[in-house]
């Protein structure tokens, strides 16, 4: 027995604010048909194709969070917290009407677009799934330095990330974690993690005319001598736990779940990106499975089902 492809049982809707854009933006996530993917439609724009693949071949920007365009010039930014839940909930199959540029932010994390999939319920699709095992380690670094940022994909039984950071302050400082779907459950470890942003880093972007939609309501601010929310964390090591939210949202743009191991230091959506690119070009580094049914549960469809 394969593992089936699914879609959500139900069309299902969000609104919330952009995290750059501070404007309203409504989100509608569709049930689509076997193969389909997971495709953006930016319902707001007339004249243009508004259909966007969620491919890291469409990534346009990495600077703060990922955009992905279209060859009509079309974009959604902040993609990645909302293709971690579609990941996290075992959702190959999507069509995510929007309209407006960018997704909303909601509360930083994937737990508010993982319980709107949940209401949405699943749908198994009459075809197999398609799995992207890898077969030999790619590496990718921002430089040569030694301390410099790396990514690096290897072959693994199951699908994991394994992440540190390094901010070199008093409150983030050093962490490091590993998520293996094998053992951790994506919805109760994982989903909750939320974006995060320095103090005077958030002063800058709003300068720019950046992070408009920016508060506490949505982030985490890191001060010099703590975090400024309230309500504190939600995971001690929250920091790294959202990057790899964010690695896994990312590397989701694959177009397939991957079975393989993933390893990063002070990586983030650029380094994510290139990784993607640099091993799908190299032919004997993948290949394309179908998983048995009890393999596939055991690293796809996580403790969400
Ligand atoms: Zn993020």
């Amino acid at each position: 027995m394969f593992s089936y492809q699914k879609t959500i049982g139900n069309k299902v809707s969000c609104f919330g604010i952009g995290l750059h854009t501070g404007v309203r933006v409504d989100v509608s996530l569709n049930p689509a048909g076997v193969d389909t993917g997971i495709v953006f439609k930016r319902n707001d724009v007339k004249g243009k194709n508004p259909a966007i693949e969620a491919s890291y071949k469409n990534v346009s920007n990495t600077m703060l969070g990922t955009t992905l365009r279209n060859e009509d010039g079309v974009s959604v930014a902040t993609i990645e917290h909302l293709m971690a839940a579609l990941w996290g909930c075992g959702i190959d199959n999507c069509v995510v009407e929007i309209n407006g540029p960018e997704v909303p932010i909601m509360d930083g994390s994937s737990e508010p677009f993982v319980f709107l999939i949940e209401c949405a319920g699943k749908k198994e699709l009459n075809k197999a799934r398609k799995v992207i095992e890898v077969l030999k380690e790619i590496k990718v670094s921002e430089s040569d330095d030694a301390n410099s940022g790396y990514i690096s994909i290897a072959p693994a039984d199951g699908f994991s990330v394994g992440l540190e950071i390094d901010f070199g302050d008093k409150v983030i400082s050093k962490q490091n974690c590993v998520f293996d779907s094998r053992d951790v459950s994506f919805k109760s470890d994982l989903c909750r993690a939320r974006t995060f942003g320095f103090e005077h880093e958030v002063n800058y972007l709003r300068e720019q005319g950046l992070a408009r939609g920016g508060s506490l309501d949505n982030a985490i601010v890191v001060g010099k001598e703590g975090v400024l929310n309230k309500d504190g964390l939600r995971y001690s090591d929250e920091f790294v736990r959202h990057k790899i939210l964010d690695c896994i949202g990312d590397v989701y743009l694959a177009g397939a779940y991957i079975k393989g191991h993933l390893h990063g230091f002070k990586s983030g959506h650029a380094l994510n990106n290139q990784l993607l690119h640099e091993f799908f070009a190299d032919e004997d580094a993948w290949r394309v499975v179908q998983l048995s049914d009890s393999d596939s549960a055991s690293m796809l469809d996580h403790k969400v089902q």
